[in-house]
């Protein structure tokens, strides 16, 4: 068993070593290759130029971040700092963080809350899961779209589920969406700035609660996360 163990981990760990090394590879070819030019004389080292070569940089940043805070949540030793807070509050703060980004795309955001909002949970890791879903369905969503947060109680179980009317997700990728570098559109990622780890970091968060996330789609139609967290 012991063995057995040390193989999928050793599986486990190619696989992880040979992704990043795959998605750092993007931006850094971008990166030499730009360099490359300005010392070539092709390009002139204007404004726009560097712009250009520090938008690889901050990408680079982001996939590394990403990864360390996956790797933390994934690590056997962490843990979460439950307390007892007003998810109404939370909820309405991340809301509000979002208000440039939801206007630029007139999309409006509304939160129901169905049940008593105080809830025992790690409240920056809470937060974080809010800030990737709420990111994603602006993100994906068209102008004038419409985003719910629902929030209620049921059978012992905090439910949260954050919808949108956007782009929707393929069927054939909903089951792995979870999957750090998933992205049903590597060519749109480009555009929206998207590293495909940030809902691989929310599931972790709200497995590290006990707790489970899915995802419904369609198609064009709109996207909901259904997250349940055991009470207590
Ligand atoms: P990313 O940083 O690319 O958004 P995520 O891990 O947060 O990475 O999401 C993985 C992929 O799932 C996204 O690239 C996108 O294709 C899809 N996705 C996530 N949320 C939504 C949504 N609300 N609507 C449509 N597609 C979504």
């Amino acid at each position: 068993m012991a063995i057995f163990k040390k193989k999928i981990d050793k599986m486990h760990l190619q696989q992880l070593t040979s992704d990043i090394a795959h998605e750092l590879r993007t931006p850094l070819t971008n990166l030499q290759g730009y360099l490359e030019a300005i010392i070539d004389g092709v390009w002139e080292a204007d404004n726009e130029r560097i712009q250009e070569c520090y938008v690889e940089v901050i990408r680079l940043n982001k996939i590394v971040d990403e990864l360390q805070e996956l790797s933390l949540l994934e690590d056997f030793d962490f843990i979460l700092h439950k307390e007892k807070f007003d998810f109404r509050e939370l909820c309405l703060s991340v809301i509000r963080s979002f208000e440039l980004a939801s206007q630029e795309k007139n999309i409006s955001i509304k939160l129901f809350v169905k049940s008593d909002t105080a809830i025992l949970a790690d409240y920056n890791r809470l937060k974080q899961v809010l800030i990737n879903l709420l990111s994603n369905a602006i993100k994906y969503s068209y102008e004038n779209g419409i985003v719910i947060v629902n929030y209620y109680v049921k059978k012992g179980n905090y439910i949260i589920e954050v919808n949108d009317n956007g782009i929707g997700i393929p069927k054939e990728d909903l089951p792995f969406i979870f999957e750090r570098f998933y992205r049903t559109d590597k060519s749109r990622s480009k555009k929206t700035g998207g590293t495909g780890i940030g809902l691989a970091i929310t599931k972790a968060i709200v497995e590290n609660h006990n707790g489970s996330i899915s995802a419904r789609s369609s198609d064009k139609l709109g996207t909901s996360f259904v997250i349940k967290l055991p009470r207590g």
